[in-house]
């Protein structure tokens, strides 16, 4: 116990040392951190920056979140992937502007629309000093290895266990820099494959470093198989316009969102040239998409209509289209 008491304090020590400069870090603001966050839940610090810094250009305050459009939020949104992330900030905000301000306790933060145990911990640690420890798959691999434990990570129970154990090491005094500290710990140092543990500010009290164990944990036994999936793309111009289909109200959490129509959509296309593919992973479902050109005579549905590239930016653009322009050097998105 004696070297567990030690880990809070390493690791903030370690972090007040010097750690990424991003920009959610420079502020204690929960409206900021609670973006930050949501847009961190899928994605890599790296690619959330531009992303984060035009949404909150746009949107700085809750209230002019609360305000907005949900179509102006998603087009916004648009490339990061995973929409319900975007759907729920606005309908949380609604709720926040409507309380009056945002809440203040971990269960307040909580009960917000797509905010779970780990994004709960992480906004109530940060922006408000409450002694509640982040835990997630990077936390897993980052106990499993500092306790040396062979444990299903998959297992619920496991999962408790540990979760127990970093509330044990949580330096109460400073929670939101012990938190940022552990997060930065699993995704800079304690990597999947690579442990550096020479580097490491915990690595004297590490035992899966004295056992050569490391690499081999997390043991992580139930495994979903991925599910492939494919299909085709087709691009169709008219006048330096591609035609887009926008997805039904009703259809999905992409409900909203434009695409590149596929051959289903437009049965009378015909088919031209092949211009590539392009692959989209979604949890355990992997997408390959053939793109095609394609010509089309007639008149499209309702559902569709022709965007100049000039459009793009202010429409729900799914990240599929944009991937597949991308890929088909169309257009320079
Ligand atoms: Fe991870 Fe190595 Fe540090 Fe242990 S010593 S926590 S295995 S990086």
């Amino acid at each position: 116990m004696a070297a567990r008491s030690g880990i809070g304090k390493s690791l903030t020590a370690w972090f007040a040392r010097g750690h990424r400069d991003l920009p959610w870090r420079r502020t204690t603001d929960p409206y900021r951190i609670w973006v930050s966050e949501i847009m961190l839940q899928q994605t890599r610090a790296q690619a959330v920056i531009p992303y984060y810094e035009r949404f909150l250009a746009r949107f700085p305050t809750v209230e002019s979140l609360a305000a907005a459009r949900e179509d102006e939020v998603l087009a916004l949104w648009s490339g990061l992937g995973y929409y319900s992330r975007a759907r729920n900030l606005r309908k949380a905000a609604i709720a926040i502007r409507d309380a009056g301000e945002f809440p203040t306790t971990f269960e307040g933060i909580r009960a917000l629309a797509g905010v779970g145990d780990y994004t709960a911990a992480a906004i109530a640690s940060i922006a408000f000093g409450l002694p509640h420890a982040v835990v997630d798959g990077n936390v897993l691999r980052v106990v499993a290895r500092v306790e040396d434990d062979a444990s299903d990570v998959g297992a619920g129970s496991t999962r408790e266990r540990f979760r127990e154990i970093v509330q044990g090491w949580l330096e109460v005094r400073h929670p939101g820099a012990f938190n940022q500290a552990l997060m930065e710990l699993g995704a800079t140092v304690c990597l999947p494959r690579n442990p550096m543990c020479l580097v490491c500010p915990v690595a004297a009290m590490c035992k899966s470093r004295e056992s050569g164990r490391a690499a081999e944990l997390p043991v992580k036994l139930r495994r979903q198989e991925p599910v492939h999936i494919s299909g085709e793309l087709l691009i169709v111009e008219r006048s330096g316009r591609v035609l887009l289909r926008q997805r039904e109200a009703s259809a999905s959490r992409m409900a909203g969102f434009w695409d590149l129509p596929t051959p289903g959509d437009l049965p009378d296309a015909k088919p031209g040239a092949h211009l590539g593919e392009i692959r989209h992973t979604i949890t355990h479902h992997r997408y390959t998409w053939t793109v095609r050109r394609a010509t089309f005579g007639g008149r499209p549905g309702k559902a569709f209509r022709w965007f100049a590239p000039e459009e793009w930016d202010a429409i729900p653009f799914s990240t599929t289209a944009r991937k597949a322009l991308r890929r088909a050097q169309v257009h320079n998105l």
